[in-house]
Order: structure tokens, then sequence, then C-alpha cells
């Protein structure tokens, strides 16, 4: 049996809020891939749960009238995946979550655990970077809206309070429209398997030149991060060899690899380099264009 000690089923996401607040480490009960598995583990901090699972109105997705999106936390990763705003507007998204687990796991994990439960690998960090998401928090103070620039502050940590629920993500139509985008995932396996290295790009082209350049990466530092002096070598660049050879070179300088059983930081290093020049020609492809 999971060693649970307190379990809440909410009513309502003020009841949820309620309840968070009351007991300090109690954890929330989405999809339940991450929770339910640290049970069975016997990790320790998994006692008190909050199960939001009836919480209709966080799974909507939904587009308002100036082209905002709002993808709700509790949103699985098929749902996501399958939704038509999403592979109309910010496909690039649809594309990471593909690779996440098997169809089991996406059918039942929600975007809202992957981004709070704080993991370096997550597959839709990427996304969220270059995307650049808006999170709408429910906390004991009210609602409030915090960027993902800053959101994860150390492996498996977030700015996250005790009595926080994250309702939505926000994509506004700035950060999409006119974008093309790319996810690369290095695993050791095609399928279930946890990213060695995830690697997302999003460009906008003026013409021949790069107007805009976005570039981030997951598991090359203790969080998922963006790569500015990276993005910077590519502003007005042409699409070539050498200036896809200054990116990859570039990006040494914005990222921290660490060894681990899964690869060395010289490897992963190696890996960061040949996937940033691979993921944004990936990305202009989608654009139509060549290089
Ligand atoms: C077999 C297997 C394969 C996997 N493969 C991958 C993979 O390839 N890539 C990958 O990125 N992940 C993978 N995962 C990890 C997992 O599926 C994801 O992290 C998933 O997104 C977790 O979502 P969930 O809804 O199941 O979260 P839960 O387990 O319910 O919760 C996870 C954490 O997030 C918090 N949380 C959940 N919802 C909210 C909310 N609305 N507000 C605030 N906090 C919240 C919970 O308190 C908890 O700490 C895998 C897991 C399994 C079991």
């Amino acid at each position: 049996m999971f060693p649970i000690e307190n379990y809440h089923y909410a009513t309502s996401v003020e009841d949820a809020v309620q309840h968070l607040a009351a007991y300090e480490g109690t954890k929330i009960l989405a999809g339940g891939t991450d929770v339910l598995v640290r049970l069975h583990e016997g990790k320790s901090g998994y006692g008190h749960l909050i199960d939001i699972n009836g919480l209709d109105e966080l799974k909507t997705i939904s587009m308002d009238e100036s082209g905002t999106i709002f993808i709700g936390s509790r949103a699985t990763f098929t749902e996501i995946i399958t939704n038509d705003i999403i592979s109309r507007n910010v496909p690039m998204l649809a594309q990471s979550l593909l690779t996440i687990g098997g169809p089991q796991v996406r059918n039942t994990g929600t975007m809202g655990g992957n981004i709070c439960n704080g993991a370096v690998s997550a597959d839709s960090a990427c996304a969220a970077l270059v995307y650049e998401f808006d999170l709408q928090i429910q906390g004991t103070e009210g609602e409030r809206r915090e960027s993902i620039h800053g959101f994860h502050t150390g492996p498996g940590r977030t700015i996250l309070q005790q009595g926080d629920l994250l309702k939505s993500f926000v994509i506004r139509p700035e950060n999409y429209t006119d974008f093309k985008a790319s996810y690369i995932k290095y695993a050791m396996r095609g399928a279930m398997d946890i990213a060695t290295i995830g690697c997302g790009a999003a460009i906008k082209m003026h013409g021949e030149e790069v107007e805009t350049f976005k570039l981030a990466f997951t598991v090359a530092a203790p969080t998922p991060i963006r790569c500015p002096t990276a993005e910077k070598t590519m502003k007005g660049a042409v699409i070539s060899e050498e200036s896809l050879k200054r990116l990859a070179d570039a990006v040494a300088a914005d990222v921290k690899p660490r060894t681990s059983w899964r690869a060395s930081k010289e490897f992963r290093l190696h890996i960061i380099r040949t996937l940033a020049k691979k993921v944004t020609r990936q990305a202009v492809d989608n654009q139509g264009g060549t290089c």
C-alpha cells in the first residue's frame, strides 16, 4: 500500500489552495506519474496529497480573440499534442511532448506536473522557454502571473511557495507568430527514456536574415536554460555553415553540463554543440528554407 498519511480530493481551486497552505510539504496529485512513482519507491515527503483530478477547469486549452493561448495545467500530454490550436500555432510544443515516455504516460501525465516538479530534463521545458510561457498561479494571496524565465531555481526546485497551485500556461501571440521552431531530444533509447540533452530553437526570418533566434536546452545546466550568447551570434546572420559554426562555438559560454551516469560533461558538450546546429537547421527547414 502507498504510505499516504493524508489525502484530500479538492472540490475547487480555492479548496485546493486552502488545503495546500494548511500543511507544509503537501503535494499536488495531478497525473501521478511522478508522485505515485515516488510514493511507490517509498520516498519521503509524499504522504500528504491534494488530488486535483476533479478540477476540470484546469484542463481547458483555448485561444482568446487577441491570439493568446491558454493551456490548463491539468491538460495531459496527449490532449495537448492532439489539440488543433496547438498544432496550428505552436507545433514545436506538440513535437516535444511526443518524445515523453510512452502512450500510457502521455495519456496520464500533465504539462503542469512536468514543469512544476522542477525536473532539469523536462521535455516541455525548451518549448516553454522559447515560446516564453507565462504561468498563471493561484496562491494564498490570490492569483499572479509569473514568467517561465527564473521559474526553475535548481534541480527539482521552483519558485512555487507553499499553497501555490499552477492554473494555466499562457502563450502571447508575439511569442509564436511567424516563428518556426523545432525540438530534438538526445536520449540513449528512442522511447521511454529521459533526455541526456534536450534542445529547442525558434527562429523568425526577415528575408534571408535571422530577425529573432531563441535557443534552449535541458540537462545542460542545473535548470533548463536559454542561451543569450549563442542567440546573439545569429541575430542578422544568414544561415550558413559559417554562422552555424559560430553558433556551436558560442553556445559553450551559455551551458554548464555535468557528468552523470548517462554521459560525461565532455560528451554532453559535444552533443550540445551538434544539436544547436541541427535544431537550427530543422527550424529553418520547418520555415520552408534550406541551408
Ligand atoms: C515511465 C515514465 C516515463 C517518463 N518519461 C518522461 C520523459 O520522457 N520526459 C519527461 O519530461 N518526463 C517523463 N516522465 C516524468 C513524468 O511523466 C512527467 O514529469 C509528468 O509531466 C508529471 O506530470 P503528472 O501530472 O503525472 O504529475 P504528478 O506526478 O501528479 O506531480 C508531479 C509534481 O508536480 C506537482 N504538480 C502537479 N501539478 C501541479 C499544479 N497544477 N500546480 C503545482 N504543482 C503541481 C506535484 O505536486 C508534484 O510535485 C516519465 C515518467 C514515467 C513514470
